[in-house]
């Protein structure tokens, strides 16, 4: 049912769906816009639930997306804490978890993603966590006994994040990574071992090929049984492996999915009225020359830009190098660009001061920079990648060339 004033549904209240409803306005949208998100809380910023929200350092209503003042001047409208559980194409017609249907002109899709979960005996046992909501982290905050013993699961960005956090609360950590290496999918082993020396010397244990195999307790959990016969005792178990994008709604209308709801550079999907952006898209990438889904807040943010452009008839292309971080103790990483495909690393600066650049090519192409504490050398990295600057290893290695006097003059 379209009215004279045309609805538009955001699915997904987040980085994504509020950047999207407030841009939206921007470009000129004249009609309802509802975003609607299944989370009790308005859209928040979901990196410090693993930093400085999980340490106590900020409180829930520091860290809001946006005032209600903003989405009140746009005349957004927020329905939380419900679920959309269909979507009808034909009809043009949602419906949430309560039964109600809602008509829209014109569909968003930010749902995001949702942890991966960890089946194994014991999974469902109290004080075995993970991490990807407030509710989550606050679950977690709650749990934390100082001097008790917390196990995580997975040695990616963010159970080292939560490790160190928790280290911080004074609890002992054990991080258990399946592979060889931490991080050992997105960075070089380099990276790998700066951060398990920078744990080790707080004083977390990385343990490398150790699998949790069941978690034991009788109600509670206490201890984490691992292959080679290792057990660990546990007060507070934290699960990190990884997200899953949710598609399903793309999925059971027919859109293309693939690792992601399968979008163009516009945040268009396969039909004219559906954008979708942030964690749950497959998008192209012309600076990479690949598609890919990214988990990043700066990726969401930029792709919602896009697609509320696309909703209004405008043509803005979704053209942003990636870029990240993670804060964990002193270190505080930004990673420019993505290394997939990377035949060598070159180490700018010394990684015992905990101030360094890895930067990796491929050939002579520079693909990406992980920047430990060098939030100058970021900022230069991001213009080397995306304009791909010539920069030979032997001037990238060498902290006396100065990398700003490399790049070409702005126009
Ligand atoms: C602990 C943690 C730390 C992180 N740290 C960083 C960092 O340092 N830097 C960085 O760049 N990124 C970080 N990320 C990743 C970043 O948070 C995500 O990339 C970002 O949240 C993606 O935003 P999004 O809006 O696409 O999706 P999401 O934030 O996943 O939001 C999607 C929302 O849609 C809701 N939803 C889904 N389906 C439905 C439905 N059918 N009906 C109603 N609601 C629905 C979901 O519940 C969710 O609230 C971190 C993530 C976590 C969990």
């Amino acid at each position: 049912m379209s009215t004279n004033q045309p609805t538009c549904i955001i699915i997904g209240a987040s980085h994504a769906g509020s950047q999207l409803a407030t841009s939206l306005r921007k470009e000129g949208w004249e009609g309802r816009i509802v975003v609607i998100g299944d989370e009790v809380h308005m859209p928040y910023h979901r990196p410090p639930l693993s930093k400085a929200l999980l340490m106590g350092e900020k409180e829930p209503n520091q860290i809001e997306l946006m005032k209600a003042t903003v989405y009140e001047k746009a005349n957004v409208e927020f329905m939380l804490g419900v679920h959309v559980s269909s979507v009808d194409r034909t009809k043009k017609q949602i419906t949430l978890d309560n039964g109600e249907v809602l008509a829209y002109d014109k569909l968003a899709l930010c749902t995001g993603a949702r942890v991966r979960r960890l089946d194994i005996p014991g999974k469902d046992l109290k004080g075995v966590f993970y991490l990807r909501t407030l509710a989550d982290a606050q679950a977690i905050q709650a749990a934390v006994k100082p001097g008790g013993k917390a196990v995580i699961v997975g040695g990616g960005y963010i159970g080292l994040e939560t490790a160190a956090s928790l280290h911080k609360l004074g609890m002992k950590v054990t991080v258990l990574e399946m592979m060889h290496r931490i991080l050992e999918r997105v960075t070089a082993p380099e990276l790998s071992l700066y951060y398990n020396g920078l744990h080790n010397r707080h004083g977390v244990e990385i343990l490398t090929q150790a699998q949790a195999l069941a978690l034991e307790g009788t109600d509670h959990v206490e201890r984490v049984v691992c292959n080679h016969d290792r057990v660990l005792d546990a007060d507070l178990v934290v699960i990190g492996i990884g997200v899953i994008p949710n598609t399903e709604l793309a999925e059971a209308i027919g859109l293309p999915v693939d690792n992601g709801v399968v979008v163009d550079e516009f945040a268009q999907t396969a039909d004219p009225d559906i954008v979708a952006a942030g964690d749950c898209t497959n998008h192209p990438n012309d600076l990479l020359g690949f598609r890919l889904r990214l988990e990043s807040v700066p990726n969401a943010m930029e792709q919602a830009k896009t697609a509320a452009a696309t909703l209004c008839g405008g043509k803005k292309g979704h053209h942003s190098l990636p870029w990240f971080w993670s804060d964990q103790y002193h270190a505080k990483l930004q990673i420019a660009g993505f290394n997939r495909g990377y035949d060598r690393v070159v180490l700018r600066g010394e990684t015992e001061k905990d101030q360094f650049v890895a930067w990796y090519l491929k050939g002579d192409e520079i693909l990406a920079a992980d920047c430990i504490n060098s939030g100058k050398e970021f900022m230069l990295a991001k213009r080397i990648i995306a304009e791909k600057v010539k920069i030979s290893a032997e001037q990238l290695a060498d902290p006396s060339v100065d990398l700003a006097a490399l790049l070409p003059a702005r126009a």
